[in-house]
């Protein structure tokens, strides 16, 4: 009988015959674009399978067959992830929700209750009919999923004044690698019957169970916000900057980009960004209009006493929104100059300073391009490390540099990973960041769910060591 990657094709065909008519992806073209996400994670497998599951009926079929012949899952939003999370792994299955995407929006309860394959950008679009908003905003918020984003608790722009996607996960429908659906928690602002299960499943990568439903917490619109940006001639000026506004102020916007992150999006865009400018601010206000204008001239002010060379502040949305755009594309526009090494370590913010000269310290010292863009406010970093792919030695160095990076972030009494979450590429790490003690505590909690590691292995946990335990 025939067998791939120790399947028989007769239990395959279970599967299939299983889960809705079509759903289930072999040929070998199609699989390849499931195999990695954006962190391009160089040990990413061949899948034996790709799920595209249609309901959650879809996901407890293919956890039930994945259990009884031991074959890992690896869950799939959109594939955006920076951090190899959702990298294949040979012989498994990508159980990709992509397909699940129905929103309802319940006005009455400022609530919605979403399927995990929706993107944000249709939430916020749901929502916005009813003059509400759903605000966590990653800067990938146009293609990246709702699962994907509470499976790695993900923040963007606009966390440092409304939170991250925890603050708005009000309950999940999850399916454990057994086959079996719960419900966790729901549209109550309140509620504290049992242990927080719903929260243990934000951040938890896809290794605890596969979310098919989630109900989200949405807030009144958002106000026009008014915008500032601000540049300076030194890396210490505009970090400074940074802990004075977020010490005495609550901005809903404060990002950071360095001088190599300037210049690669002035290359891509030419919108007349300062080339020689250290680094730059922008920051936003969406108080209601008058204290918006003295919020943002308090900030212009903080800025000009730590030196800023130019401050120039707009109520203009198409401005406003030039400027955002340009700071949501630094990643892509840094991209155009080779292969990138992501990081996302986070300080607390009064060592944003030490970090970002760190950084750049580190950069020198490995001869090493890091372009460096910050959710500043946030204390929560984006060393973007370039490399050229065909240069094996240049390619060591900026690995070696990857690592400085998240040793810095540490000894600084920081996190390897703010946002995007520990995946694969990070796994190394994540002892050092967080000790022995909760390590092992991980490795009881992953197993109190998932005791034959089939959901996801190699993801946050290293599964030979799980299996010594
Ligand atoms: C240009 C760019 C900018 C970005 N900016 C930000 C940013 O500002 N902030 C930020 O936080 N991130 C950012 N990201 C990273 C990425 O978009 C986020 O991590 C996002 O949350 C991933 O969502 P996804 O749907 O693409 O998930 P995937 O990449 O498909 O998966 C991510 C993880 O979630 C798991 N997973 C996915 N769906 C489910 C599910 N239904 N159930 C259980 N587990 C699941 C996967 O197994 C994997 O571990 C950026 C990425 C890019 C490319």
């Amino acid at each position: 009988m025939a067998q791939i990657a120790g399947v028989n094709t007769v239990q395959l065909q279970q599967l299939i015959e299983s889960v809705s008519q079509g759903t289930v992806i072999t040929n070998p073209a199609t699989l390849d674009n499931y195999r990695w996400d954006r962190a391009n994670d160089p040990s990413a497998g061949t899948p034996l399978a790709v799920v595209r599951a249609a309901s959650a009926h879809d996901v407890q079929a293919t956890l039930r067959f994945a259990n009884v012949h031991d074959i890992p899952v690896v869950p799939r939003g959109a594939g955006s992830g920076l951090s190899g999370g959702s990298s294949a792994v040979e012989g498994g299955i990508v159980l990709s929700l992509e397909n699940m995407r129905e929103i309802d929006v319940d006005p009455l309860t400022r609530t919605a209750v979403v399927q995990p394959g929706a993107l944000n950008t249709e939430v916020k679009a749901a929502a916005a009919e009813h003059g509400l908003w759903y605000p966590p905003d990653p800067s990938s918020f146009e293609f990246c999923s709702i699962g994907g984003n509470i499976a790695t608790n993900a923040g963007g722009l606009c966390c440092v004044k409304y939170g991250v996607t925890a603050d708005y996960v009000l309950g999940l429908r999850v399916v454990l690698a057994d086959g079996k659906e719960i419900t966790l928690g729901g549209p109550r602002l309140k509620d504290v019957a049992g242990l927080n299960l719903t929260q243990l499943f934000v951040g938890s990568e896809g290794t605890l169970g596969v979310i098919t439903e989630v109900t989200l917490r949405l807030v009144p619109a958002q106000r026009p916000p008014t915008t500032l940006v601000a540049t300076f001639a030194t890396l210490d000026d505009a970090t400074s900057s940074v802990l004075a506004i977020a010490s005495t102020m609550r901005p809903s916007m404060l990002e950071f980009m360095d001088r190599p992150t300037i210049n690669a999006v002035e290359d891509a865009t030419g919108m007349g960004l300062d080339r020689e400018a250290a680094a730059m601010l922008i920051v936003q206000s969406d108080e209601p209009a008058e204290y918006a204008a003295h919020e943002i001239a308090e900030i212009d002010a903080l800025c000009q006493r730590h030196n800023a060379s130019e401050v120039f502040a707009t109520s203009d949305p198409e401005e406003a929104e030039a400027i955002i755009v340009a700071r949501r594309m630094a990643i892509p526009a840094v991209e155009r100059h080779g292969t990138l090494l992501l990081e996302d370590v986070g300080v607390p913010l009064p060592r944003l300073g030490d970090l970002v000269r760190g950084i750049e310290g580190i950069a020198k010292q490995q001869n090493v391009t890091i372009a460096v863009i910050a959710h500043a406010g946030d204390g929560n970093t984006h060393p973007l490390l370039v490399f050229d792919p065909t240069d094996d030695e240049q390619k060591q160095r900026a690995h070696d540099a990857y690592g400085d990076v998240m040793d810095l972030a540490v000894q600084l009494g920081g996190t390897i990973t703010g946002e995007h979450g520990v995946g694969r590429l990070k796994r190394p790490w994540l002892v050092d960041s967080i000790g022995d003690d909760a390590l092992e505590l991980n490795y009881q909690v992953k197993k109190a769910f998932d005791p034959k590691n089939i959901l996801n292995p190699g993801a946050i946990y290293d599964p030979a060591v799980l299996q010594e335990k």
